[in-house]
């Protein structure tokens, strides 16, 4: 920070409105303090009562954290099953947990970690990572004096493989129990995108009935849960105070808790630097496609249909004589940053302005960091190159991004942009209109339930995109919900 300030960068409030803490280490994870000056200034502060309860929470993961005398304590009862089921609250350390499953892709996981940390801070849990393979090498600690990884010696040795059929998985206990939970060392929260209707009654859970006796829950998602929570009346008052913008949700939690460690950091600014500073306007444009790894030319027409209808990239003079006559250029540069697991799509964008004039005169730059091919699990490079590129898409000033993609809502709801999503196709056809403008930066919540948590008929499904203000059908996911 100080030699960016040296460099005659004004100074800037790296805090981020009492969002962060000061008295970090600053050399062990500089994007925590440097990020602020890459981003556009903060466009939605945190409220007062969202930053009292982030101070609470904090408080609560260190006195209750890894290597406490009370994690020692519940880690023991959860061992040996002594005293389950009985009132956590009422013990004398009143410490619970929330230990969330690592599983899926980076996108999908970063969607997991947020908003499974807004569920810990209003259910009064300790959020605990599966630190998986790579999570270590991605993100630094978000809590001072305390970890928020599960320790290596948690004695649940298989938690990983736990599936909604568990005896011990909310929609049994729901169900089949009647919420006893009489027995039940713990309660297994299957929020998968796919988990049965039993099982999305714990987006319901008002934590009066059977839960809050649970000192440990163990969660699997690979989605976006907040807007499901949203939901829940019985979070609703709480909510509206933490965030009386519901568009901001995503944006503030993941300043708040997602920052890359050096290596990571070292390839966002690199990046950064030699490719995007310099631009006039930077565009961002993520290409994840679904139907396979192999370059599609309705893609790349999609692409190119979606940034000529929202004026995004110019077109090009094309004469028939190879090569049109340039007009006079106007000295505004664009940088496109593409993101893709293949190169084709960036190659194909960065030879049309190579070979024609652009029709405005703008130069434009297209870059792409790498074209990793193929998806990869459990690779720590791979993992950070992904990372980073989510980063750099958030640095963007305006960016398009495929519909679906959980890589893209991370892209954009970092970057507080509120992209241009391109509907997925059909039949490898462009689909008309080949984007759509989102309605907010949230990201979609795949998974939310289908029932009125009023009511709780699993078996009924009813359009919860007009229960509530602010949680609203998602433009490229018809069933999933997201707040706006
Ligand atoms: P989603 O599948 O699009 O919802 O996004 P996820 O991030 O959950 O999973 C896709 C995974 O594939 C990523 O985490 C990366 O491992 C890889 N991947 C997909 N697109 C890209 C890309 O543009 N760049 C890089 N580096 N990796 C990608």
């Amino acid at each position: 920070v100080a030699s960016l300030a040296a460099r005659g960068e004004p100074k800037k409030d790296v805090l981020l409105g009492g969002l962060l803490l000061p008295g970090f280490d600053e050399q062990s994870c500089v994007s925590r303090y440097q990020s602020v000056y890459y981003r556009k200034n903060m466009t939605r502060p945190p409220s007062p009562h969202l930053l009292r309860r982030l101070r609470q929470q904090e408080a609560l993961q260190r006195r209750c954290g890894p290597g406490t005398e009370p994690y020692r304590r519940a880690s023991e009862r959860l061992r040996s099953g002594q005293n389950a089921g009985d009132d956590f609250v009422a013990t004398v350390d009143g410490c619970g947990y929330l230990v969330l499953i690592s599983y899926r892709g980076l996108g999908n996981r970063i969607l997991a970690i947020t908003s499974a940390f807004l569920y810990a801070m209003l259910t009064g849990r300790v959020l605990l990572l599966d630190p998986g393979k790579t999570m270590a090498d991605l993100f630094c600690e978000p809590f001072q004096a305390t970890s928020w990884m599960l320790p290596g010696d948690f004695p649940l040795e298989h938690f990983r493989d736990l599936g909604e059929d568990a005896p011990e998985s909310y929609g049994n206990v729901a169900v089949n129990r009647s919420g006893s939970v009489a027995g039940l060392r713990f309660v297994y929260a299957h929020l998968d995108h796919a988990a049965t209707p039993a099982n999305r009654l714990l987006y319901c859970d008002d934590h009066r009935q059977f839960l809050h006796r649970v000192q440990w829950v163990i969660l699997r998602t690979d989605s976006y849960i907040a807007p499901g929570i949203f939901l829940n009346p019985a979070y609703k008052e709480e909510l509206d105070m933490m965030f009386p913008n519901k568009d901001a949700v995503f944006y503030l939690l993941s300043r708040y808790l997602l920052h890359p460690t050096n290596d990571v950091w070292g390839m966002v600014t690199r990046f950064y630097h030699s490719y995007l500073k310099n631009a006039d306007e930077r565009l961002g444009v993520q290409i994840r496609v679904f139907d396979g790894d192999e370059p599609f030319q309705h893609i790349l027409d999609q692409i190119l249909a979606c940034t000529s209808q929202e004026r995004l990239l110019p077109g090009v003079v094309v004469s028939g004589h190879g090569g049109g006559v340039a007009p006079p250029p106007i000295a505004r540069s664009k940088a496109v940053l593409t993101t893709g697991l293949n190169s084709w799509y960036h190659d194909s964008i960065r030879d049309m302005y190579w070979r024609s004039p652009s029709a405005t005169g703008e130069v434009v730059s297209v870059h792409q960091p790498s074209h990793e091919l193929h998806q990869h699990f459990f690779r720590s490079t791979h993992d950070m190159k992904a990372l980073a590129e989510m980063y750099l898409l958030s640095l963007t000033d305006k960016i398009v991004t495929s519909g679906w993609s959980t890589f893209g809502y991370v892209g954009a709801g970092l970057g507080g942009l509120t992209p241009y999503i391109m509907i997925k196709p059909e039949n490898h056809t462009v689909p008309n209109p080949p984007c759509v403008r989102a309605m907010s930066m949230e990201p979609c919540d795949h998974g939310p339930p289908y029932f009125e948590c009023t009511k709780k008929e699993i078996d009924k499904i009813i359009d919860t995109g007009n229960l509530v203000p602010h949680v609203r059908s998602c433009e490229d996911v018809p069933w999933g919900r997201k707040l706006a």
